[in-house]
């Protein structure tokens, strides 16, 4: 089997994401690059049935050479590979208060030092695109620019990257962790997303 030792990380980092209640059932992914390939999550598997075999081994440009079909999502993983040589494992959550952020498309400061580890400014937020299309990659490429290792995506949810898994799920456990200090100090500022219709009553 190639790529056994990454392709068990992915295993495992798939579940901490559920441990650490970043994603619910399928949601989300993990990937880790091996050279010019890359080891990806399988697509619609439930992360508790994913065995090491079933992890997808594929190249950047979508050719797959072992296990499962991958995650829709692959493009948006490959898309940081090829701009950021220097990562190797990318963690995309969907998980809450990300995702409360990014249907704000909202620029989340860096509450927490923890996230100053991995940014040297706010997070931003990628303009909405379809799940599994090309632009989610380019607009996540765009919103992490040169100095941080994090951003939301408009409606959808966070990705992170890091040298490995460890440090790309540490920075996305640091980002949902300032994502949460935010709408707990801004939300009552400034109301709910836009397009939903405003409570009245407190939250
Ligand atoms: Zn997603």
């Amino acid at each position: 089997m190639m790529l056994e030792e990454l392709r068990e990380q992915v295993v495992f980092y798939g579940n901490e994401m559920l441990r650490q209640g970043l994603t619910l059932h399928t949601g989300g992914n993990v990937s880790a690059r091996a050279g010019e390939y890359m080891v990806i999550k399988p697509s619609s598997v439930p992360y508790a049935l994913i065995r090491p075999q079933d992890v997808t081994v594929m190249d950047l440009r979508g050719n797959v050479l072992e296990g499962l079909p991958p995650s829709s999502e692959w493009r948006l993983h490959a898309a940081l590979y090829r701009a950021f040589p220097e990562i190797g494992a990318v963690v995309h959550t969907h998980s809450l208060y990300a995702c409360m952020m990014a249907a704000r498309g909202a620029e989340v400061p860096l509450w927490h030092q923890e996230l100053g580890r991995y940014c040297a400014r706010p997070v931003q937020c990628a303009p909405f695109a379809r799940a599994g299309t090309p632009q989610v990659g380019e607009g996540a490429v765009a919103a992490m620019g040169k100095d941080n290792q994090v951003a939301l995506l408009k409606n959808h949810g966070l990705v992170a990257m890091g040298k490995d898994l460890w440090q790309a799920m540490d920075a996305a456990c640091a980002a949902e962790l300032s994502c949460a200090m935010h709408s707990a100090c801004d939300v009552r500022r400034t109301g709910m997303p836009k397009g939903k219709k405003r409570r009245t009553s407190t939250w």
